[in-house]
């Protein structure tokens, strides 16, 4: 990912900085594009994954959908050109104020979450003299065999209708007027690699949209939500989300009836491998028991490892680069990265002890001013950036 320009391209620019390679990002939208529009499905991209105006304007130009988890990010999609058709608003707590802004965007569609949260906006769209188009966000109870912290389609989450509602719900839709039924939501996690888990939601999709017709309703929208992880492991050799074999999965195990439309809100797949934290050493503190690099980003810059307790490939860019200048030289045609020796806990200057990237991680000695590349960081990176301590903004710079 990081030819010699690029690095001396870093060398010359003050850190700490998100570095998105555009490459990557429109390798990763072709590849998603291609796999999904095999089987017709229609992709809305999940903007809180990443909405930097750049990534966001990329992503647009494919023609993807949107889908947000805010009034602000209604506003905002629609103003990168996102079809207004194509935007749908998820969120259990969608205040009424975020859903009158929705309704004045006349939005595709809301992913409503609860009973109460049906009544108000009936009650807010007839006050408008409209119809809103909802679909129903199904708590499936299906395990997303990913971590904890971001698992969100089990009973005991917060988010969505549980299945013993669903007779109340039937009965609160029938008497809503000015709502306009469209189909079922459904969002299991994030960071899923284990397709399994979307076969089963596959399964309880099925009998969810069967309840629905026997019930009475049409249902014209199936939305399977997003979820699709990546690699953090190997973000250079296994750089694209799988996005074949995920398709593939609902192609072969979603009952769709004619007329019907499959949706995904991909974010993470769409966007991770395409950005990398870039810092400089600070300091090299060597203890007694453990050695630290002191980066100048922190939790600030990158929240992921101290929120989810997430992995990052975290690099020395400086000491790669010499050791392959000096393979050059001494004529080496394979060149693979120098010895990592030592073990670093790589952390941040903010005054938290969570404030760490990583414990134990093996690099090559390191010194004040190396350049280090935290990978992987193009979802839940820049957008969860924050000012604690009073830190300046952190900045972008792109490929091109
Ligand atoms: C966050 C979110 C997504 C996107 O999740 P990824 O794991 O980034 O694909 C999709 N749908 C809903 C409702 C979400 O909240």
């Amino acid at each position: 990912m990081f030819n010699n320009n690029t690095i001396q391209r870093f060398n010359n620019t003050e850190t700490p900085f998100y570095y998105y390679d555009m490459d990557v990002l429109r390798n990763t939208l072709d590849a998603c594009r291609d796999a999904s529009s095999k089987y017709g499905f229609h992709v809305h991209y999940a903007m809180k994954a990443n909405f930097n105006t750049k990534v966001v304007d990329a992503i647009q130009s494919y023609g993807f959908g949107a889908d947000c988890v805010s009034g602000n990010e209604v506003r905002s999609a629609i103003e990168h050109g996102f079809d207004k058709g194509k935007v749908v608003f998820a969120g259990v707590g969608k205040s009424d104020k975020e859903i009158n802004a929705a309704l004045d965007a006349d939005i595709f569609c809301f992913n409503v979450e609860s009973i109460q949260e049906l009544e108000i906006i009936n009650e807010l769209a007839a006050a408008k003299g409209k119809v809103a188009g909802i679909a129903i966000r199904i708590n499936p109870n299906v395990d997303a065999h990913t971590h904890h912290f971001i698992t969100t389609g089990l009973d005991e989450n917060k988010f969505g209708i549980n299945t013993w509602q669903l007779n109340d719900v039937a009965e609160t839709l029938r008497k809503c007027a000015s709502l306009k039924f469209l189909g079922i939501h459904f969002h299991v996690g994030s960071q899923i690699t284990d397709m399994e888990v979307y076969r089963n939601l596959c399964n309880r999709i099925n009998e969810m949209q069967d309840w629905f017709e026997d019930h009475g309703f049409t249902v014209k929208i199936l939305n399977t939500g997003g979820g699709l992880g990546v690699d953090y492991y190997n973000p250079d050799t296994n750089g694209i989300a799988d996005f074949e074999s995920y398709f593939k999965v609902f192609s072969k195990f979603l009952n769709v009836k004619p007329g019907q439309e499959v949706h995904f809100e991909l974010g993470r797949a769409m966007v991770a491998q395409s950005a990398s934290l870039i810092s400089r050493v600070l300091y090299v503190k060597n203890g007694q028991k453990k050695n630290f690099l002191i980066l100048d980003a922190g939790m600030t810059e990158l929240m992921r490892p101290m929120l989810y307790q997430a992995y990052h490939a975290i690099e020395n860019l400086s000491q790669n680069s010499k050791f392959k200048i000096q393979k050059l030289e001494e004529n080496q045609s394979e060149i693979v990265n120098p010895k990592s020796e030592i073990k670093y806990d790589v952390v941040g200057p903010i005054c938290e002890s969570t404030d760490c990237f990583r414990k134990d991680v093996d690099l090559p000695q390191s010194y004040r001013g190396d350049l280090i590349a935290i990978r992987t960081a193009g979802a839940y990176g820049e957008v969860m950036a924050s000012n604690y301590n009073l830190r300046d903004a952190v900045q972008s710079v792109y490929s091109e």
